[in-house]
């Protein structure tokens, strides 16, 4: 059996830390599997897909920009991408058809549970209506989540989300405008999935402008941000007594549902959090 390749994709890569995670992962696991970094601009994304398949890559990641773009150029598409329209994993297929999913919600959702959090039939608010924001909130309706409110600045694509959890999963889903400093309403679970606190000195400090008078001291606060464990947002949440998570065990359980998806193998999470620094 020759060597087998895994790719991300994405531009910038710089200090992304996906590839130390997975190898870290094949390593462990004894498998002949390697995962490589490509800095691919937005324009080349078609030819990098053409060059990917005459390789015979085994499996692929997407970041930034390609989520979106990288779709018409696949062969199939699993719930998980067809129904948040973004794709981050892709698996060959023994027949060479390269079929993408989106297992930044599953990583998420994965991260509630381990923290003994069924989010069926929770009551869930969402800061943002990005790229992460759309798989979380799919992945959320389809484990059963009652209620999903999306809060975004751009009301196109706050309501954008909300028809598109409204026409292809069960959940309630409300659009909630966020001008200034927003009210956050009462709910189960909020989740910050903006950039905001991303980078490092004082961007690193930067905390959504929101006010988190109404929750109830059970609500539990997550942050995205896979940088760091303790971001400034959360420390606020501490503060006023909330349950957190942060995003590197939600970025640690897509890698390994990745990682499944490729290989067949379980994955070893507790390499992986540890190959991240969690
Ligand atoms: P994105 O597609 O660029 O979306 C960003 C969203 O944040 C937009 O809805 C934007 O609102 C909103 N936003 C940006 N700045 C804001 C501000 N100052 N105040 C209020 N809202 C603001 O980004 P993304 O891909 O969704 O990524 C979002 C975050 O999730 C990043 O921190 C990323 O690292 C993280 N993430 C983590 C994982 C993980 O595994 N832990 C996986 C994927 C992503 P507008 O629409 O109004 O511009």
């Amino acid at each position: 059996m020759v060597t087998q390749y895994v790719a991300a994709f994405g531009d910038p890569m710089e200090g992304n830390p996906t590839s130390k995670m997975q190898n870290a992962a094949f390593e462990h696991t004894g498998l002949d599997w390697r995962y490589l970094d490509f800095t691919i601009p937005a324009a080349d994304l078609e030819a990098g897909m053409a060059a990917a398949r005459v390789i015979g890559l085994s499996g692929m990641n997407f970041t930034i920009p390609h989520k979106v773009a990288v779709i018409p150029l696949l062969d199939g598409l699993e719930p998980s991408a067809e129904i948040s329209g973004a794709c981050n994993t892709v698996v060959r297929q023994p027949d060479g058809r390269l079929i993408g999913s989106n297992t930044d919600g599953t990583g998420f959702v994965w991260a509630l549970r381990d923290e003994g959090i069924d989010p069926a039939g929770l009551d869930v608010v969402l800061l943002g209506a990005g790229g992460a924001a759309r798989a979380v909130a799919v992945e959320l309706a389809l484990a059963g989540a009652s209620r999903v409110t999306i809060a975004n600045r751009t009301p196109s694509k706050r309501d954008e989300l909300v028809a598109l959890l409204g026409a292809k999963t069960p959940v309630s889903a409300t659009s909630l405008p966020w001008e200034g400093i927003l009210a956050v309403p009462p709910c189960d679970v909020l989740v910050d999935c903006t950039p905001v606190g991303m980078g490092t000195g004082q961007a690193a400090l930067e905390v959504v402008p929101v006010n988190l008078a109404a929750l109830a001291p059970s609500t539990v606060v997550c942050d995205l941000n896979p940088e760091r464990a303790h971001t400034a947002f959360l420390e606020r949440a501490r503060e006023r007594g909330h349950k957190t998570i942060g995003g590197l065990p939600m970025l640690a359980r897509q890698g390994a549902a990745g990682f499944k998806a490729w290989t067949g193998v379980d994955a070893p999470l507790d390499v992986m959090v540890a190959a991240l620094g969690g």
